[in-house]
């Protein structure tokens, strides 16, 4: 078969979507991603110790020299724009940890054919940089906020930093990103109580909020689909106090689906890749700190374009050498099948 242009796959899709993961370093230890406080360790052994574990992911943290340049970001991206990619979003690790951001933002804003500049962020160190990220040509910005309780918090995060979040959502309201979007990992009792006052939260302070499904990608390696709230339960949960209609995706890739309130009042999504695995519609891609393309959040094997990046390579030798890697984009993901192997990196390193 031969093969297009643009980025497409052996199954048939077309990349739009690519995803940057500017460190692997954070400034928080979530439960469901780096779980390495006292706390984490003791609700895992606590609620769950009985349940088999393979063994935890020591993180690596990847060496300065190795880190991916500003330079070499910007290039991959306009290579990228070239195959048809669409969307960039930064994320990391926590991007805002990444010394500069504003001047890579600002780089990026300025490629032709860029359509959409989004940032995932804890939000904790945002309002330094609020302003300067706006200005730059950031559009977009997503929050992560798993519960409004201080203790809560600081138990699911490792940081007392629940009032500095809020801040930085209001502030990205007041500077106008639009529209803010807040993302909520549900874990069972862990946050799953807080399921209402999140979403009277969000309709109170306009937000696009997202709940999302637990993913085997903590480096513990702590998960158990015992502690997956599903999509359909925190639906459930949800209409057990607010009446829901749907709303259309906001494009046939995305994962979240929508729901509004009959009310008029507040938005919310529902991205549940575990029970149900949106796999056929994915048309994204990833770029680790040190330079790795992964086709899947949950690949085994990462693909080495930083080396390719400094040993001379063009411009075309790398959209041929990404068409090539593109094409072996997995068809699925295998949650909660026997052959589920549980990626060597966890989410903190991937980029999520
Ligand atoms: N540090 C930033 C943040 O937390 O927003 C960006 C990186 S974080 C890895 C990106 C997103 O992945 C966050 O919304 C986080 O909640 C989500 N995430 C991390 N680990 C997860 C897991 N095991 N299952 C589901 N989502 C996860
Ligand atoms: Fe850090 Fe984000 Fe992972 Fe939490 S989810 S530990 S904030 S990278």
């Amino acid at each position: 078969m031969t093969r297009a242009p643009g980025l497409i796959d052996s199954h048939g899709r077309t990349l739009r979507d690519l995803r940057i993961s500017l460190t692997d370093r954070c400034n928080f230890r979530c439960m469901y991603c780096l779980p390495e406080t006292e706390a984490a360790q003791n609700f895992y052994r606590g609620h769950w110790a009985h349940l088999p574990n393979p063994a935890p992911i020591v993180p690596q943290w990847v060496a300065r020299s190795l880190l991916i340049s500003f330079e070499e970001i910007a290039r991959v991206v306009r290579v990228a724009i070239g195959l048809g990619i669409q969307k960039i979003r930064l994320t990391g690790g926590e991007p805002l940890l990444r010394h500069g951001l504003e001047e890579l933002v600002a780089r990026i804003a300025k490629i032709p054919g860029l359509e959409d500049l989004a940032m995932t962020t804890n939000g904790f160190l945002f309002p330094q940089k609020a302003r300067t990220l706006r200005e730059s040509g950031l559009h977009r910005i997503s929050f992560s906020l798993d519960s409004l309780d201080r203790d809560n918090f600081k138990k699911i995060t490792g940081r007392d930093g629940l009032g500095e979040v809020l801040e930085s959502i209001r502030l990205a309201q007041e500077l106008g990103f639009h529209p803010v979007k807040v993302n909520a990992v549900v874990i069972r009792n862990i946050n799953d109580h807080e399921l209402g006052s999140l979403v009277e939260f969000a309709r109170e302070k306009n937000l696009s909020f997202r709940f999302i499904e637990f993913m085997p990608l903590d480096s513990a390696r702590a998960w158990q689909k015992e502690m997956v709230v599903t999509g359909a339960e925190i639906l459930n949960r949800i209409r057990e106090r607010f009446e829901l209609v749907p709303v259309a995706p906001e494009n046939p890739s995305a994962t979240a689906k929508r729901w509004a309130f009959a009310d008029g009042r507040g938005e919310i999504g529902v991205i549940a890749p575990v029970s149900e695995p949106f796999c056929g519609q994915c048309n994204r891609i990833r770029l680790t700190a040190d330079g790795k393309i992964r086709t899947c959040l949950f690949s085994v094997a990462e693909h080495d374009l930083r080396s390719l990046l400094r040993n001379g390579a063009s411009d075309d030798e790398i959209a041929n050498w990404l068409r090539g890697v593109v094409w072996q984009k997995e068809a699925r993901h295998h949650i909660g099948e026997p052959e589920f192997v549980s990626p060597p990196r966890s989410m903190s390193c991937i980029g999520g």
